[in-house]
């Protein structure tokens, strides 16, 4: 029989849509499962694909099935099954191999594969993938960690099946290593803050000038036509104009308000603070879905408290729907300023060197946190300007110019009317502390120097200084 080119491991919601995207690309791929019955019911679904589909039903089949030397993906989920993966793939397969591990593992876990790995004669690639079941059967982001020799033995099929941003492709190698998992786990910190920035504009419309689903619904419909135009913009305008099968609602009515979370979110925030990057926004969203999860608690405390006083927002919609859109926009631009800051942090200390413009080109289509706006920082980055911090390109200055004062009428009528929106003001916080010339530090040096003789600097003097104070005081 006929050889496949490339092999793939997991046939759950991520792998089955990427090979059948690779078959569809021309490619002839072997597949396997841990639960084998799996492979063929999936190779009998596969319609008019099916003839460059090859179902393996152990891993000695598996790399009997593929021309050497032999790309095999796993696509299982992340953490200890990876690992098994890789130490059951080890007695088949041979020199030359490359293992790709596609799912979202932690870029910590990546690292440490390639050492192990390291003089065993396969080479290992860490691959991000984004955009979800549509993206992985249609077109996803890949971001590639690895050797960028090991890139360019994969480059033709990654590129094939990668979404495609007018006919750039949105895959591309980034670095060593763990350089495309830290990658995605950015995007997906990104994608958080995103996400919930949204979901705080919506509690506005919804909380506070009473508005239902359906009409909330195209106000994101007219916005993703504009400066907002992207897909969580788009789905957001979909979600809330669909109707509930059961009750006849709107279903964003009827959904729970406990927000899930898989731990992308909560590295991307780990690693910020271990860089020592503030990465507010992003953070702001993480802690948002753990308050979301607390229902009972947050119930307790509504009784408690009694509930919140809604203030209902009394101003002329059209501008205040002017000033909402505004504000989410100034919000995301801080909130993405922050995430390529964190890359940028971790290129330096992993010595990776990051391309941040192929970060955001790559980025455009295919993945989750899609956007119009993504092509502006592309550009932004390859013109110059934006490489300590996205708010200090030139394009991105005048953008949030015009942007800001929208975002601070919006938080300062939320806290007034007792909506939360804790990823709108953090996005504002931070965008204050970042461009104010002189903050407020001078008086925490002072109160650590007065209770641990920690020491200051002085204006316009070198060297440490102490107070006039006696800390026994
Ligand atoms: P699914 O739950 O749909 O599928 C999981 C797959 O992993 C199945 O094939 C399952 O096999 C296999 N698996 C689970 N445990 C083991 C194990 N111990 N040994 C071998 N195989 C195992 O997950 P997804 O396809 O959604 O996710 C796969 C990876 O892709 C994850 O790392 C996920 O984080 C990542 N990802 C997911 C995205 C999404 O939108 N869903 C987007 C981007 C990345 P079996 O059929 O036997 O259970």
């Amino acid at each position: 029989m006929e050889k496949a080119e490339i092999g793939l491991i997991g046939l759950g919601t991520m792998g089955s849509n990427l090979a059948l995207n690779i078959a569809e690309k021309g490619h002839r791929i072997a597949v396997f499962n841990r639960t084998v019955s799996r492979v063929d019911e999936f190779k009998a679904n596969a319609g008019e694909l099916a003839d460059r589909i090859v179902p393996c039903h152990s891993l000695a089949e598996l790399a009997e099935a593929i021309r050497p030397p032999r790309p095999v993906i796993i696509m299982v989920l992340a953490g200890k099954p990876v690992d098994e993966q890789i130490a059951a793939l080890r007695g088949e397969l041979e020199a030359n191999d490359i293992l790709i591990d596609a799912g979202n593992a932690n870029f910590h876990d990546t690292v440490r594969r390639f050492r192990e790995l390291e003089g065993s004669g396969l080479t290992f690639i860490g691959m991000g993938v984004s955009g979800g079941e549509e993206g992985a059967r249609h077109g996803p982001s890949i971001m590639v960690g690895g050797t960028e020799e090991s890139w360019k033995r994969v480059e033709g099929v990654l590129t094939a099946i990668s979404a495609k941003f007018k006919g750039e492709p949105c895959a591309a190698w980034l670095g060593p290593d763990g350089a495309g998992h830290f990658v995605k786990t950015i995007h997906n910190g990104i994608e958080y803050a995103d996400m919930q920035m949204i979901a705080e504009i919506y509690g506005i419309l919804r909380d506070g000038l009473s508005m239902g689903a359906k009409e909330i619904a195209p106000v994101f419909g007219t916005w993703n036509k504009g400066r907002l135009n992207s897909y969580l913009i788009e789905i957001t305008a979909k979600v809330l104009a669909a109707d509930d099968a059961k009750t006849g609602k709107p279903v964003v009515d009827v959904i729970l308000d406990r927000a899930g979370q898989k731990g992308t979110g909560k590295w991307s925030v780990i690693e910020a603070q271990q860089l020592g990057i503030p990465a507010t926004a992003i953070e702001a969203a993480v802690a948002a879905r753990v308050l979301s999860s607390l229902k009972d608690e947050r119930q307790a405390a509504e009784k408690a408290y009694g509930a919140l006083a809604v203030e209902k927002i009394d101003a002329p919609r059209d501008a205040l729907l002017k000033d909402l859109e505004l504000a989410l926009f100034a919000g995301k631009i801080a909130a993405y300023a922050q995430g390529f800051a964190v890359m940028a942090g971790a290129s330096n200390e992993f010595g990776w060197k990051l391309p941040m413009p192929t970060i955001a080109k790559i980025w455009r289509a295919g993945c989750i946190i899609r956007s119009e706006m993504l092509d502006t920082m592309a550009e932004a980055f390859s013109s110059g300007g934006a490489e300590k911090n996205l708010l200090m390109a030139p394009a991105f200055v005048t953008l949030m110019k015009g942007a800001h004062p929208s975002l601070r009428r919006i938080v300062a009528r939320a806290a007034e009317a007792g909506l939360p929106v804790p990823a709108l003001s953090s996005a504002l916080g931070y965008f204050d502390a970042y461009r104010q010339g002189r903050g407020t530090s001078n008086l925490i040096q002072g109160q650590r120097d007065f209770f641990g003789a920690h020491g200051f600097e002085r204006i316009g003097e070198q060297g440490a200084f102490h107070g006039p104070w006696n800390s026994a005081d």
